[in-house]
């Protein structure tokens, strides 16, 4: 496995790398490496096959961060990311300085105006332009033919698709299912952070998520899973959602596919999630056979 800092060194070593007709398969992360990253990192493994390259690149982005003690305090346990990487049969990884990334004057940012309005847009201002910014420079410092994205940042991974798309990007995005630790909380690298009470209450977002997804309408739906959370005497609620799973528009009834989506506070840690919540048959109309005699 190699480790480049610069961008110049990662296209050299992945020109050595990688056998023509091979492909390379990038994992963007901020680090702090959990069981749902290596998840990726397998899928990515995968689908490269055995000729092909798997990129891990390890970034904490500043540009994506709204708040400066949630930079600050973002984990960096480098090390046993870089074991982990080479246990996981991670071929390079790209772990570069933000210098390296960054011109002091930089001044050209990738703007999404639509889907990133909403949601986590709406709490963290600017988060998805320094996510679009930083993952389209990745694609284009390793030139990767697919990159292994999250279920869990649904409105990130619907927001890079819509970038890909519009901007003609040649990069397959492919998409992982939500790993959770085995009380249902979404694994995620600042669970770290929560304190033992808050690490034991954490698991109610997924079950007043998953409980109310069950329910048949939508203000039942918000209702319940919001009285659920708000149940928690650590837990502040940033939003509680139901979207459109395609436009992610807030929706008030079930007649296309949606999604109940969740960021919420312990403390400084905000935690998110979501589940999906299928679209509702309308309700049997039944008809009564005529009779002509
Ligand atoms: P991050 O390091 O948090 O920026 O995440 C890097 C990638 O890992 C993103 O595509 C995330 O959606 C994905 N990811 C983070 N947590 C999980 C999880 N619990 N299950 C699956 N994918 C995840």
């Amino acid at each position: 496995m190699r480790v480049v800092k610069t961008g110049a060194d990662l296209r050299q070593v992945l020109d050595e790398y990688t056998a023509a007709g091979c492909r390379r398969v990038l994992v963007p992360t901020m680090g702090a490496l959990h069981h749902g990253h290596l998840e990726l990192v397998r899928h990515a493994r995968m689908t490269a096959g055995p000729g092909g390259t798997v990129i891990v690149s390890i970034f904490v982005n500043p540009i994506q961060f709204d708040r400066a003690n949630d930079l600050d305090a973002y984990p960096r346990p480098v090390e046993s990311d870089l074991e982990k990487c080479l246990a996981a049969a991670v071929d390079v990884v790209f772990l570069p300085e933000v210098a390296a990334m960054y011109h002091a004057d930089r001044s050209v940012t990738v703007a999404e105006s639509l889907l990133s309005k909403g949601l986590c847009g709406a709490s963290r201002p600017g988060h998805f332009d320094g996510v679009c910014t930083v993952v389209l420079k990745l694609f284009l410092l390793s030139g990767c033919d697919a990159a292994v994205f999250g279920e869990k940042d649904f409105q990130q991974l619907a927001i890079i698709r819509r970038m890909v798309r519009d901007l003609d990007v040649p990069v397959e995005i492919l998409e992982c299912p939500t790993v959770r630790e085995s009380d249902g909380l979404a694994m995620s690298s600042r669970n770290v952070r929560l304190n033992a009470r808050q690490r034991a209450d954490a698991p109610r977002i997924h079950r007043a998520l998953a409980a109310a997804g069950k329910l048949a309408h939508a203000d039942e739906i918000l209702a319940a899973a919001r009285a659920e959370i708000e149940a928690s005497p650590f837990a502040r609620i940033d939003y509680l959602e139901l979207v459109d799973a395609q436009t992610l528009q807030p929706v008030t009834d079930l007649h296309q596919p949606a999604v109940l989506a969740a960021a919420v506070f312990y403390g400084e840690v905000r935690l998110i999630d979501h589940v999906a919540v299928p679209a509702r048959k309308p309700p049997h109309t039944t008809t009564h056979a005529m009779s002509c005699d």
